[in-house]
């Protein structure tokens, strides 16, 4: 192997959607750019509400046309407060009608999203995919340097984190991380039932968390199921016909007779928030840079808008002839993502802090907010636009 050959622009570690996502964006850009991802079947049953800009990027991108006909649009969400407690909160309906668009977005398997993002990563010349772990990262006033599990060496200015929860990207930017455990987990299956869900996806608010029946295509659903540890376990651990059962249960039979496909997950939930997004020529994307609760949606969408700024930061930087991996790129980067995530981080535990309270006062202020929302058109119409992507964002289009 050549320096030649070993020398990119950037490096990209960490090979899951936004990982893919973000290479592919920036390779689209022009910048000599190294994927360092094991070839590795994606190994749950997760899928993802694709909301916002989305999967506008995921058309930019050229793999939207490979998931379209596998994803099912969202054309309304309706929130239902399924706590049994004296004071609940009114049925929110939000339709996407109401803010002129035919859908949300579209809910899709990440098995399939991935898929679609390998193709495309190997149709791309200029995008090197290295097929192993990253097992060091260093760098220095110059350029930072990887080293593969099999002793290759790269160099780069910049180096992109996508290397999910436990980054040793983040790790080797200096860059320390706060975590905090939530007493729930979420349990993952899919199902088929009798009646159509009609394109509506129902989040029945229970007393432990949200269990959300997310539209696939034909009579199928997706169901995240966040409970107490324990009783996590316990659906865990049914048959086939007894979790049926408990899921047609919990839906409140609104899709007639329920049967569990093959298949479940379970994922012990957490919120982790890193001091900074990118710090000494290493930024940090995807879970390595925002671990939330699955509420609203939000994990992968905001992971893919950090691929989003990133392409659109490391094209900006090469047109005005930087050095991609310099202290004020690095502070461009970290810029463009803090409010978005802070924010969304924010507004996710404040919903499931609400949600899981036994305080009356907190339960009665949050009754008080679902009917304002759910009563008042304006407010309804922003807590939609909002729940999309924040509109204080400016478009950021790399490419
Ligand atoms: C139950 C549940 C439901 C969810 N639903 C939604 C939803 O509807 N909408 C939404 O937007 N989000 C959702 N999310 C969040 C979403 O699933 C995650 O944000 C997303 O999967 C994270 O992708 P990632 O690429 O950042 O990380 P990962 O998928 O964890 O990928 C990290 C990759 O890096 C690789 N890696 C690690 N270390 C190294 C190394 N040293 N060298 C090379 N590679 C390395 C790993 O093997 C892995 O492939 C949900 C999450 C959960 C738990």
């Amino acid at each position: 192997m050549t320096d030649q050959e070993n020398s990119f622009d950037v490096v990209v570690v960490g090979g899951g959607p936004a990982g893919l996502a973000a290479a592919i964006a920036l390779s689209q850009t022009g910048v000599r750019t190294a994927l360092v991802a094991r070839h590795v079947p994606y190994a749950d049953n997760r899928t993802t509400a694709l909301l916002g800009g989305s999967v506008d990027f995921l058309d930019e991108i050229g793999v939207w046309s490979a998931c379209r006909d596998r994803a099912a649009g969202l054309k309304a969400m309706r929130l239902v407060d399924d706590t049994g407690r004296l004071i609940r909160a009114p049925e929110v309906r939000f339709v996407a009608d109401e803010i002129g668009l035919d859908v949300f977005g579209y809910n899709i398997a990440n098995e399939v999203l991935v898929d679609a993002l390998e193709e495309r990563a190997r149709a791309i010349e200029g995008l090197v995919r290295i097929a192993e772990d990253a097992e060091s990262v260093r760098s220095d006033a110059q350029s930072v340097t990887i080293t593969t599990t099999s002793g290759r060496t790269l160099s780069a200015q910049l180096a992109v984190g996508a290397d999910g929860r436990h980054s040793l990207c983040r790790g080797a930017a200096g860059i320390g991380v706060s975590r905090r455990a939530l007493q729930q987990t979420a349990l993952t299956f899919n199902i088929t039932h009798a009646r159509p869900h009609h394109n509506v996806s129902t989040e029945f608010h229970t007393p432990h968390g949200p269990c959300v029946f997310v539209p696939l295509p034909g009579d199928r659903s997706s169901v995240v199921w966040v409970a107490a540890p324990k009783e996590a376990e316990r659906l865990h651990g049914l048959d086939d016909d007894a979790l049926s059962a408990a899921a047609e249960r919990q839906s409140h039979a609104i899709f007639g007779r329920v049967h569990v496909e093959p298949g479940r997950h379970m994922f012990p939930l957490g919120i982790e928030r890193p001091q900074r997004y990118a710090q000494n020529r290493i930024a940090l994307i995807g879970e390595a840079a925002h671990v939330v609760p699955p509420i609203g949606a939000q994990g992968l969408n905001l992971g893919l808008r950090d691929g989003i700024d990133i392409a659109e930061v490391v094209r900006q930087a090469r047109a005005a002839g930087e050095d991609l991996g310099a202290p004020q790129v690095i502070a461009r980067y970290c810029a463009a993502r803090r409010a978005d995530i802070l924010s969304r981080t924010f507004v996710i535990d404040v919903a499931n802090r609400s949600l899981l309270s036994d305080l009356l006062p907190v339960q009665s202020m949050r009754a008080v907010g679902m009917h304002l929302i759910g009563g008042i058109g304006p407010l309804r119409r922003l807590a939609m636009r909002e729940g999309l992507a924040p509109s204080w964002r400016t478009t950021r289009r790399a490419g």
